[in-house]
């Protein structure tokens, strides 16, 4: 009986928070009042899929669906991103028929790396990727490390895991296991010989503590290691990404499935690669992957793309508080060789809480922008100061970068001073308040 109010209170309470444009996590919230363990009592599909990480994981969970789909499977997901264990509950009471058998043949989690252990205390995934682990959002997730011991206890004896081989945090996770497949991007032109940049969390052995040594990176610290004391490196590798020309936008996967990228990001192709990987353990073939995945557009307009004036512009939207997320599209500024400018914005620190706190602005590489087709940068939002002593800390000369503290203003002077290509780089809360000052694309 109380399994049936539960399944009735949280279809009703999502049905009627539609309506009145709430989000999904209240309906799954009250569910679990009147039944706490509601999770153990519904019938789940045979495939539970879950996703984890500091970076992308929307993105990943996306593309998942879409193969998936076109796979001829059905698909559940929490496509609005809620993603802890109340958001996770309504997902799949929504789902269920009052009898709570979930009409679905795949269940897939996009999963809170923090919280995942307490949504997975009443079922386990089938698979779980786990896509990397950086630095991100300090004041709410501390330290990489302090998330891995926070994952840890959701990872279920039976779950298969689904590695980055090429980060030296998250692949630890395969300690102890069997049940363990690797995904990892293959040596390419883009690598640097050794980690570099502002910081370098991979200096030290996750495992041992010992001092790591590198044949290569992709970006930041991640790609080949090898502990100098414990032995702990990159593992060969189940699916593999070769042959990565970012600057045409090719990429192969395992040596005979071409990907035309929509989008030339070392960060897209890790997405990738973990999607393929999962879909490929799901049984499904790579021709239907290639078709899905040449030309993806990713539906969460993390690439918008807009017109200002004479300008042609790019959003590149990265998670405030995380430096890796910023690096990776201020590195794709960097490898696009044409005339541009570039607007950094930093209004709002976090869509959910108020901190000021800005130390995460000393961890991105924004000397990656001193390069000569960068034209000129423009820092913006309420907290262009704090970016403005950032700024004077980097190589670039002062008279290429200025400050207009408000959002609509940069616009406007954007959009009469010249036609170079524009790029944004913005957060997920900041977005919208320049969106609202140009013609969007697409
Ligand atoms: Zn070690």
């Amino acid at each position: 009986m109380r399994k049936f109010l539960a399944i009735l209170v949280c279809k009703l309470g999502r049905f009627v928070g539609k309506l009145i444009g709430k989000g999904s996590s209240m309906p799954g919230k009250a569910a679990l009042k009147l039944c706490p363990d509601i999770l153990s009592r519904v019938q789940l599909p045979p495939h539970i899929i879950a996703v984890t990480g500091s970076n992308g994981k929307t993105s990943t969970v996306e593309m998942i669906a879409a193969i998936l789909r076109a796979d001829g499977q059905r698909v559940v997901y929490n496509e609005e991103g809620s993603n802890q264990i109340e958001g996770v509950t309504t997902l799949i009471l929504t789902n269920a028929t009052m009898g709570g058998r979930v009409k679905a043949d795949v269940l897939l989690i996009e999963s809170d790396e923090r919280y995942a252990a307490k949504s997975f205390r009443f079922f386990h995934p089938t698979e779980f990727v786990i896509t990397n682990l950086y630095r991100d959002q300090l004041t709410r997730n501390g330290h990489p490390e302090w998330v891995y011991d926070a994952i840890l206890p959701a990872l279920h004896p039976d779950t298969k895991l689904l590695l980055n081989a090429d980060d030296p945090l998250s692949s630890c996770f395969a300690e102890g296991r069997k049940a363990v497949k690797w995904f990892g991007l293959a040596p390419c032109a883009s690598d640097l010989p050794a980690p570099g940049g502002v910081y370098h969390d991979g200096a030290y052995c996750p495992l041992c503590h010992a001092p790591m040594e590198y044949d290569y990176v992709h970006y930041n610290h991640i790609g080949s290691y090898r502990c100098t004391r414990c032995g702990h490196h990159k593992m060969e590798t189940d699916y593999t990404a070769t042959a990565l020309d970012l600057e045409n936008g090719v990429l192969t996967l395992d040596g005979n499935t071409t990907i035309q990228l929509a989008f030339c990001s070392i960060y897209n192709v890790y997405n990738i690669l973990a999607a393929y990987a999962v879909c490929r353990e799901c049984g499904v073939s790579g021709e239907t992957i290639r078709q899905v995945i040449n030309h993806y557009i990713l539906k969460n307009g993390r690439m918008q793309t807009f017109t200002l004036g004479q300008r042609h512009g790019t959003l590149l939207t990265s998670k405030h508080e995380n430096s890796i997320a910023y690096d990776t599209n201020l590195r794709y500024i960097t490898s696009t060789r044409e005339d541009c400018v570039v607007l950094v914005i930093v209004d709002a620190v976090s869509r959910k809480y108020f901190t000021s706190e800005t130390s995460w602005l000393w961890d991105i590489d924004f000397d990656l922008l001193n390069c000569d087709h960068v034209k000129k940068v423009v820092l913006s939002g309420q907290y262009c100061n704090d970016l403005a002593e950032r700024f004077s800390f980097t190589s670039l000369p002062a008279d290429r970068w200025t400050v207009q503290p408000d959002i609509a203003a940069a616009a406007a002077e954007l959009a009469e001073s010249g036609s170079e290509e524009l790029y944004v780089v913005t957060c997920f809360s900041d977005r919208d308040k320049f969106l609202s000052h140009v013609k969007k694309e697409g």
